[in-house]
């Protein structure tokens, strides 16, 4: 079984005035994403919002601005991207959406052992997902058009480590017809 896995498209890194915002590059990715869930949720496949959901003090914020405070609006999922009642949301604290979360249980539990990852940052908490479902054995695809960072440099190095080291799948130029052949 599949599913997509939408990696924060919250307030604080997609809004222009988000408190770590993405700024275009995360924008444009948005249009792509609603495409995806359309075409997962055609086909039955949950799709996975991963939240960042932090404390107030969160050891975090000494290397990063404060961001997705739990209870404020920065960390609510954008408009354009909200989930549906039958939408599983998985908030986190780190960058991997494994790390202290029922993410593994969860999949393991409805028979998901391949996953499409979309959303932000790709150089963090895309990367870092991918690297502990990569560990957790997951079959891992990330669609290059829907990732995006601040740091395009950054987003570059991350997508070539998912290939070549992680062993991801880089999905490039995926058109959704081509994406349901591959979804069949
Ligand atoms: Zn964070």
């Amino acid at each position: 079984m599949k599913a997509l896995l939408i990696i924060d498209m919250l307030e604080d890194f997609i809004d222009k005035e988000g408190a770590l915002t993405t700024g275009p590059s995360g924008e444009g990715i948005v249009d792509f994403i609603q495409e995806k869930i359309r075409e997962f949720k055609g086909k039955d496949y949950p799709i996975i919002y991963i939240c960042d959901n932090h404390e107030i003090n969160d050891k975090e914020f000494e290397m990063f601005p404060t961001h997705c405070v739990r209870g404020t609006s920065g960390s609510k999922i954008i408009k354009a991207l909200e989930p549906k009642e039958e939408d599983k949301i998985i908030r986190k604290r780190r960058y991997s959406s494994f790390f202290g979360t029922d993410l593994d249980l969860y999949l393991r539990e409805n028979n998901i052992n391949e996953i499409y990852l979309v959303g932000v940052c790709t150089n963090i908490c895309v990367l870092y997902t991918a690297a502990d479902a990569r560990n957790l054995a997951y079959s891992v695809n990330v669609y290059k058009n829907g990732v995006a960072s601040f740091d395009e440099d950054a987003h570059n190095f991350a997508l070539k480590e998912m290939e070549t080291t992680l062993g991801c799948n880089i999905m490039v130029n995926c058109k959704t017809k081509l994406d349901s052949a591959r979804l069949n």
